[in-house]
């Protein structure tokens, strides 16, 4: 069995989207009273990115950021003028640390001086620095070793994180957001709502008056967003929190016009959040099957993500694999054991009986 996902709105024909076509690159359209959504472009497959600007009492703060590339510095010059009125930027907010939502936020607040507003776990993350250049460090070799990744393939691997260190521009100092917290923007109060999985501690924003979510790459229309594992972290387990937090999003009304990060605003939020768990657990279905017999991470990864052919696409399909296999690991539901500088997996209950002491960390 295949694992095989139709479009989102071929199987929930639930979600609607008011808006046929987005906005062209570089260009913005306003969604709401005081809410702009700005299209920035990006220099990727996924060629563009969503930004929001809110209006302020006497100026504007901004949602998310885009690269810090020559390129969206052009566009923010154009949308200070044209959009703002070359009224100052009060506040710049970042969802989350990824390159294409906060990298221009030194610039844009060494530029108007203004406060960064993220959560301590994303302001944090900027700091990480994944593995690159010619000496990577033997983490770097045990983590893809052990995933049974061939040798030949790490070269691309490190061309791939070596491409995608933008210059960064981290800001010198944040204010703290944290969940549950409410921000007054103009005449309008947004909730912060925090998700963890794609990124630690991924900020949204929740107008309950006026039905509006800002969900950032916490909840996407139509892509799903990646939950990696990565050097940094081997034995984390990113998708019991992506899943933890795709149930407590629903906490929000699901009356709300959803304002993603990337494709377009929709309505059908519950729908999605379903959907998005539905992928998850179709993975998991899909891997405890294969896991009959003892498999390494490459192997099932060629099995879920058996189109990932591209140097690119293979770093994400092992990330995401061994999010599914961390997850199962902490569920009980299969084991690992190390031979031959590999980790093994097979499903619990086959040949190999649970082993009692699940929940001990072996040092
Ligand atoms: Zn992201």
């Amino acid at each position: 069995m295949k694992p095989h996902l139709a479009p989102a709105e071929q199987v929930h024909p639930r979600l609607s989207f008011p808006w046929e076509t987005p906005p062209a690159t570089g260009d913005w359209q306003t969604v709401a009273e005081g809410v702009v959504w700005l299209r920035m472009p990006l220099p990727f497959g996924l060629d563009h990115i969503n930004l929001y600007l809110l209006q302020h009492d006497d100026g504007w703060v901004i949602v998310d950021t885009g690269l810090g590339t020559a390129q969206s510095r052009e566009v923010w010059e154009r949308v200070f003028r044209e959009v703002m009125d070359d009224a100052p930027v009060k506040a710049v907010i970042a969802t989350h640390f990824h390159h294409d939502h906060a990298g221009c936020l030194g610039w844009l607040s060494r530029r108007f001086r203004c406060p960064v507003y993220m959560t301590r776990g994303e302001y944090q993350a900027l700091f990480i620095s994944p593995p690159r250049g010619s000496e990577p460090g033997w983490e770097f070799a045990q983590f893809y070793q052990r995933a049974g990744v061939p040798e030949a393939r790490l070269d691309g691997f490190l061309k791939v994180l070596g491409a995608s260190s933008f210059e960064q521009d981290v800001p010198a100092s944040f204010t703290r957001l944290t969940d549950g917290q409410v921000l007054r923007i103009g005449t309008r109060d947004w909730e912060v709502v925090v998700g963890s999985g794609h990124s630690p501690e991924h900020a949204c924003l929740y107008s309950r008056q006026d039905q509006l979510f800002i969900s950032g790459d916490q909840v996407l229309p139509r892509i799903t967003s990646s939950v990696c594992v990565t050097v940094t972290e081997p034995e984390a387990n990113p998708l019991d929190d992506w899943l933890s937090s795709l149930h407590r999003l629903r906490a929000v009304s699901d009356q709300v016009l959803v304002l993603p990060a990337h494709e377009r605003p929709f309505y059908g939020l519950h729908q999605r959040l379903t959907q998005l768990a539905e992928h998850h657990h179709g993975h998991l279905d899909a891997m405890l099957a294969e896991l009959k017999n003892e498999k390494t991470t490459n192997e099932l990864m060629a099995f879920i993500f058996p189109r990932a052919r591209s140097a690119f696409d293979a770093l994400m399909a092992n990330g995401e694999t061994l999010a599914h296999l961390n997850y199962l690991l902490g569920e009980g539901r299969i084991t690992r054991r190390l031979s031959g500088g590999r980790y093994r997996y097979q499903r619990v209950g086959c040949d190999v009986e649970a082993p009692a002491d699940l929940q001990v960390t072996h040092i």
